[in-house]
């Protein structure tokens, strides 16, 4: 059983994760990762962050609650964190603060666990834990348990001062937003690009949307999609943007004059054409696509790359590899799935051909692409791009 979560405290301790292994760049990470949690709360709502040895306080100026947990949930680059009890670093207070903790939680076996971040501290882990547990005996004697305890009470032993905490919360994990530079992800309304765009965020890009749309040949539905998507996206970074590209007179062209089978993989170079260009304007070194192994026509090995030679910036596809049902599940963790699965029309689908082709040649590509003029058309859609702002939706 595990112990009810304490909501007294404003204080609360996390733990690094994969920065704990970087090597001399580690206090770029620390910093950039710091900055972001201030970003991720409004104002007020901070009162102090300090960077202590391998892990960060914040103290909050209001008392724990959902929203915090929400919020800390979306701040990439710490492994888990806790609600924690400051006491004076001496074996009376961390008896006393430990019985403190305890005596508000119900459990039936218990531990503890303690650790000194500084070895000045006369006591031994060993110790520190013999002298706390027999402390918690006499408040309350049940069976010590060393795996599975209802209750474990942490201790960790700073220089100046000690935590006390019962509970380690898993975090978001990855590494810190912006830590490894700008992407733009070529964003849908439908489930896999906005899961494709959060892996990159985790990995510590920071990125900015681009969506087409072919109003006004089809309705906002897949405008509005995308909308809705960028803003849950926008809570784990700051400074959030879309571009919006309109497609649909380019599609016309294409449609018009090019053979009705290659179409889709021709929407697709020209998507890329106009992201290159568009991520070079925002300074993004890579596209990000949501595209996964044989999922439809234009993933087929040989339309990948036949689409990928329209452009050089490289394309990452963080979903390669995973099964559609893999993808909706990790859609359903990261909460885009209701907003992509209502009906929309994406812009692929206009003019669709029913049986696209699924292995395309860049010879027949080249020669369709002959009949258009493909700086003029890239022109036209940059030209008509609108750039918004996105307001994080919580
Ligand atoms: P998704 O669920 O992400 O829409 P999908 O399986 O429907 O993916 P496609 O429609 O072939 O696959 O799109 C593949 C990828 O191309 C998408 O994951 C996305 O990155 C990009 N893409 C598709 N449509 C758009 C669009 N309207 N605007 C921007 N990018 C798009
Ligand atoms: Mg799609």
């Amino acid at each position: 059983m595990r112990p009810p979560v304490n909501h007294d405290h404003c204080t609360v301790l996390l733990h690094y994760g994969e920065l704990a292994l970087k090597g001399r760049n580690k206090h770029r990470f620390i910093r950039q990762l710091l900055l972001n949690l201030r970003d991720n709360f409004p104002a007020n709502d901070i009162a102090k962050i300090e960077r202590l040895e391998g892990r960060a306080m914040v103290k909050f100026s209001r008392p724990w609650d959902d929203e915090l947990h929400t919020r800390l949930q979306c701040v990439y680059g710490f492994a888990d964190y806790s609600p924690a009890h400051v006491c004076a670093p001496t074996l009376d207070a961390l008896k006393s603060t430990a019985c403190d903790v305890a005596s508000k939680l119900s459990y039936e076996s218990m531990r503890v666990t303690a650790r000194r971040g500084v070895k000045k501290f006369p006591y031994d882990s060993m110790e520190i834990q013999r002298v706390v547990g027999s402390a918690l005996m006499d408040l309350r004697p049940v069976p010590v348990k060393m795996k599975h305890a209802d209750l474990n009470v942490r201790i960790e032993v700073m220089e100046d001062r000690a935590f006390v905490f019962a509970e380690k919360i898993k975090a978001a994990g990855g590494l810190p937003v912006g830590s490894s530079g700008r992407v733009l992800a070529l964003l849908s309304g439908g489930i896999d690009s906005p899961v494709a765009a959060a892996r990159m965020q985790r990995r510590g890009c920071q990125v900015v949307f681009l969506h087409f749309h072919s109003q006004p040949y089809q309705s906002s539905a897949g405008r509005d999609k995308a909308m809705a998507l960028a803003q849950h996206l926008a809570r784990y970074q700051v400074h959030t943007k879309i571009i919006l590209a309109p497609l649909g007179d380019l599609q016309r062209e294409i449609i018009t004059h090019c053979p009705h089978k290659l179409v889709v993989v021709l929407y697709r170079r020209f998507m890329f054409r106009i992201a290159e260009r568009l991520a070079k304007q925002n300074r993004c070194k890579a596209l990000i696509t949501g595209e996964s192994l044989g999922q439809v026509a234009s993933q087929t090995l040989t339309n990948i790359q036949t689409i990928n030679e329209a452009i050089s910036l490289p394309v990452l596809r963080p979903l390669i590899g995973f099964d559609k049902l893999e993808i909706i599940n990790q859609a359903i963790q990261l909460g885009t799935y209701d907003t992509s699965i209502q009906p929309d029309q994406d812009c692929c689908q206009l003019f669709m051909p029913t049986s696209p082709e699924t292995h395309a040649s860049i010879d027949e590509i080249m020669e369709a692409e002959s009949a258009l003029n493909i700086k003029v058309l890239c022109d036209d859609v940059i030209k008509r791009t609108e750039l918004l702002s996105v307001e994080a939706c919580w």
